[in-house]
């Protein structure tokens, strides 16, 4: 079978089974497999495959047919133009989640050096993307979950940052031993009852995902937190879900009430990133 043959076999396959971007998922895995750009692959259409090439692509379409996202199948995601490894341990970065780390960048800019806490980090999307952006940030990245943790220390040496990026575990900010400039949080925010319909197939860990009833408490009690940990001058800023932003702002106008407090729209309108600037001290 050629690659041109196998990627028309697979993309009417995964379009029969609903799956959206049908050609584009065939085409990723198809170049995972081969090990070669998207590029090459659609440039040289009429290679034959070898048979445990043609076995192994049978099989990430098998998995993607059944609901497994395409970022677990191949192992890879692409986050802030870098490539990042996941697995079922951490949540998949989305592109949405770019806009927080340019804000922090932004932010941390007006710093010399600025101190960042990445609260909830996952994959270790957001602080690596931040350690590779800002070379004079020190960097906390806290994640409750230990499996989480080895995830993101796996990301940080991939992109050398590992000396950069100091991982804590524990509950939000209590793990973080200094005060800082920057804290930003990509945290649990979906309502409990939702999580189904954004974990469609159940692959993702649910804890980052479920936000409790309305979908605000591992916010708010970070909010909570930010009080002791947060520097003069510094920034709050916070990924929130559709419909969430006021209520955000609100919590943080009574909490930092001397705040500066902005609300940024993501690329399809939704209001993502709640940010509270505090005075100077
Ligand atoms: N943006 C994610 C989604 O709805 C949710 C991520 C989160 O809870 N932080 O798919």
């Amino acid at each position: 079978m050629t690659r041109r043959q196998a990627l028309e076999r697979a993309g009417e396959l995964l379009t029969r089974h609903k799956i959206e971007d049908a050609a584009l998922e065939a085409e990723v895995f198809l170049a995972h497999v081969l090990k070669i750009t998207r590029t090459q692959l659609l440039t040289e259409p009429d290679v034959e495959l070898k048979k445990r090439q043609e076995d192994t692509f049978k099989t990430f379409v098998k998995r993607r047919i059944k609901g497994e996202p395409n970022a677990y199948i191949t192992g890879h995601r692409e986050f802030y133009g870098l490539d990042f490894l996941v697995d079922k341990r951490v949540l998949i970065p989305r592109p949405e989640t770019e806009m927080l780390v340019e804000q922090a960048i932004l932010r941390a800019k007006t710093f010399q050096n600025p101190i960042i806490a990445d609260v909830g980090t996952g994959s270790g999307a957001i602080a690596v993307s931040l350690a590779k952006s800002l070379p004079q940030a020190e960097i906390y990245a806290v994640d409750i979950s230990k499996a989480a943790l080895k995830a993101a220390g796996r990301n940080s040496l991939q992109h050398g940052v590992q000396e950069k990026v100091k991982f804590v575990q524990g509950d939000l900010l209590e793990p973080v031993p200094v005060s800082v400039d920057i804290i930003v949080a990509n945290l649990p925010y979906v309502i409990t009852d939702d999580v189904p319909k954004v974990n469609t197939a159940g692959f993702e860990p649910g804890q980052a995902l479920d936000g409790g009833p309305d979908g605000l408490d591992v916010i708010k009690r970070l909010c909570q937190q930010a009080k002791d940990k947060l520097n003069g001058n510094g920034c709050l800023l916070l990924e929130t879900g559709m419909g969430q932003s006021q209520a955000v702002a609100k919590l943080l106008r009574e909490l930092f009430p001397l705040s500066k407090i902005e609300i940024i729209n993501d690329l399809s309108g939704i209001e993502r990133v709640v940010c509270a600037t505090l005075p100077a001290k």
